[in-house]
């Protein structure tokens, strides 16, 4: 949030003062980035900190870090530029400057903000605008990191930064598993398994199709066909998907109070999933979307929530029963439900994705018990893409499924 404040010459003048040493830190951290090859900040800060605490000897030291920060994130946003072909110069140019603060530099307060210089610490005082109140009356947080800019006229251009404190995760009652698959993801909601459509593999195949059409016979660095892969935007659509379903079940476990259980998947995709794609490249970027971005995407929005994710051992997810414990045969020629097995004891079928719901959940320490023999276990209720995506909450899907059933 911008702040704007007229301050008085001699304020004006010693923040000036910082302002033009700190640029010259950064000048230099940047063009030590450069020859060195490195966007690391604390390669750049080792490599430049004696020597420009020598030239700037009053400027509070703390400026030299932050300049050397600074230094590091404009190196490295040049390098993602100069990747997409998108930067115009040979480095990147130091033609506006504001002044990175960390906490030993400012410290915040309603009346007063101060800002550490050469002559000591200087105050300004700015108005408040509405939305400031907004978020500082809602229980957002200052962060330690902020910034100012000069502009003319003595006027003083603070930017703060607010950030909401991590919610401390609460003690689960309830557990949701969610079981992670190449085109679609099952959940176990009020007992009730559902399968919804992600369609990732046949996504990625769709695009690696169009890719290739478009591509054929042409380089990857002619421009037009640059921009003709970018407007595919698979990674939008991919993202997309991923975030309204981390949503969804973040939602619902934070309302009902429950902990999500997820397999700990390994980092590269295993030989055996998705062994139908020859390409391992493309193998790699399947497992990627649905497996391991889907993965992260529900943790971090659990984090953000506070609700607990508890993570369990993958193997034997889904060839186990989870009423005898015994093997779950599966049709090795697929047949017409390649993904529904028969329990070798008990002799009931099972949907593999229903099987790893409750094992799952076995897993994390919840004991109670499975059903037996219902419908739901061998043939689960799926939901498509669009619809789920139209879903207000994973509770609405299960009505809505129920009604439809009903109805039938
Ligand atoms: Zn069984």
């Amino acid at each position: 949030m911008k702040l704007r404040v007229r301050v008085d010459h001699a304020t004006y003048s010693a923040l000036k003062e910082v302002e033009e040493e700190y640029r010259e830190v950064l000048t230099d951290a940047i063009n030590y980035g450069l020859s060195n090859k490195t966007t690391s900040f604390t390669r750049i800060k080792a490599g430049v900190y004696r020597t420009e605490r020598e030239k700037h000897k009053d400027l509070p030291s703390h400026y030299i870090y932050t300049a050397c920060e600074d230094a590091s994130e404009r190196l490295d946003s040049f390098e993602k530029l100069k990747k997409r072909g998108r930067a115009y110069t040979d480095k990147p140019s130091v033609r506006k400057v504001a002044v990175h603060l960390d906490d030993h530099l400012w410290r915040f307060s309603l009346d007063k903000i101060s800002i550490s210089t050469k002559r000591g610490r200087v105050f300004i005082s700015p108005a408040f605008p509405k939305v400031f109140w907004r978020y500082y009356n809602k229980g957002w947080l200052i962060a330690s990191e902020a910034r100012f800019r000069l502009l003319k006229g003595n006027v003083v251009e603070f930017y703060v930064v607010f950030k909401k404190d991590e919610p401390k995760p609460y003690e689960p009652k309830a557990f949701i598993p969610v079981d992670l698959n190449e085109d679609s993801v099952s959940v176990l909601v009020y007992g009730k398994p559902i399968l919804l459509e992600t369609n990732t593999k046949k996504i990625t195949l769709g695009y690696e199709y169009r890719r290739k059409v478009t591509t054929i016979g042409k380089s990857t660095k002619v421009r037009e066909v640059r921009r003709k892969l970018r407007k595919l935007r698979e990674r939008d659509r991919k993202a997309d998907i991923r975030r309204k379903l981390a949503k969804l079940i973040v939602k619902e476990a934070f309302e009902s109070k429950s902990a999500i259980i997820l397999e700990d998947l390994p980092r590269r995709a295993p030989e055996h999933m998705i062994e139908d794609v020859k390409d391992p490249q493309l193998r790699l970027r399947i497992y990627r979307s649905a497996f391991s971005s889907t993965k992260n995407a529900i943790v971090e929005k659990a984090r953000e929530f506070g609700v607990p994710v508890v993570l369990v051992n993958p193997s034997h997810t889904s060839s186990i029963c989870p009423v005898h414990g015994a093997k779950i045969v599966y049709r090795p020629d697929g047949g017409d439900a390649p993904r529904v097995g028969v329990c070798e004891k008990g002799k009931e079928r099972w949907h593999r994705d229903v099987v790893a719901l409750y094992n799952l959940k076995k897993k994390a320490g919840d004991v109670s018990p499975v059903p037996l023999g219902s419908k739901e276990s061998h043939d689960p209720p799926t939901v498509e893409l669009g619809r789920w995506l139209r879903a207000k909450s994973l509770h609405s899907i299960v009505i809505n499924h129920k009604m439809i059933e009903m109805r039938v």
